[in-house]
């Protein structure tokens, strides 16, 4: 099932330097959203890719009731729903400390935590399979951003809670606990899963 992360293919289009990265990099070196209108023409044709059709995993997407709906619309025409809109929850202080200490591998895009995962041996370079990339931190993860991200997040992408909650399929899942345990927590939730 495809993992779509609507921050994964904007970082693509700033790496690759396209067009479309042009207009998108002010906002996410703010640390602002990306315009609905941009957002959801990427996520309408990633969504029309013939790997979505038994399903798909949406990182980061919806984030504003604008998107949820664009959504609605785009499922409602190809003829299926979204099943669960998981919640995770972390209080924000523990957000900045996680997001300030991120990691990322700029060879195979492993990403660690210099505080909770890092790479064995301490040292900047990735352990995963001998990659030995190095290790380098998003521009959008230093602590004036992250609180501006947070803001954001709290104010726009917080009714999405109310949206999902009417419709049924929301379900709320402690972020602040061990990752093994979010992950039985949501493995769980997705297995008992009706899907039509
Ligand atoms: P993320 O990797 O999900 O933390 O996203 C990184 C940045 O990409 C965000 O701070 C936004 O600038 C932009 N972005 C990602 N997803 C969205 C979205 N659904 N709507 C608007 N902007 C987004």
């Amino acid at each position: 099932m495809p993992h779509i992360s609507t921050g994964d293919i904007f970082r693509a289009h700033l790496s690759d330097a396209t067009e479309f990265a042009k207009q998108i990099r002010p906002y996410m070196e703010s640390g602002a959203l990306v315009p609905d209108t941009l957002t959801i023409a990427i996520v309408e044709e990633r969504l029309k890719r013939p790997d979505c059709r038994d399903g798909y995993v949406l990182d980061g997407f919806p984030r504003s009731v604008a998107q949820a709906q664009a959504l609605e619309r785009m499922t409602a025409s190809h003829g299926h729903a979204i099943d669960a809109a998981i919640d995770l929850r972390v209080p924000d202080d523990e957000l900045v400390a996680r997001l300030g200490a991120r990691r990322t591998c700029a060879g195979c895009g492993t990403i660690y935590n210099l505080k909770f995962n890092p790479p064995q041996g301490g040292g900047m370079r990735c352990d995963r399979n001998g990659c030995g990339g190095q290790l380098v931190q998003r521009p959008d993860d230093n602590e004036d951003t992250i609180r501006q991200r947070l803001i954001i997040y709290h104010k726009t992408t917080g009714p999405l809670y109310a949206f999902y909650r009417e419709r049924g399929i929301l379900h709320i899942v402690r972020g602040d606990v061990p990752p093994e345990a979010v992950f039985a927590t949501v493995e769980d939730i997705v297995c008992g899963l009706e899907v039509a």
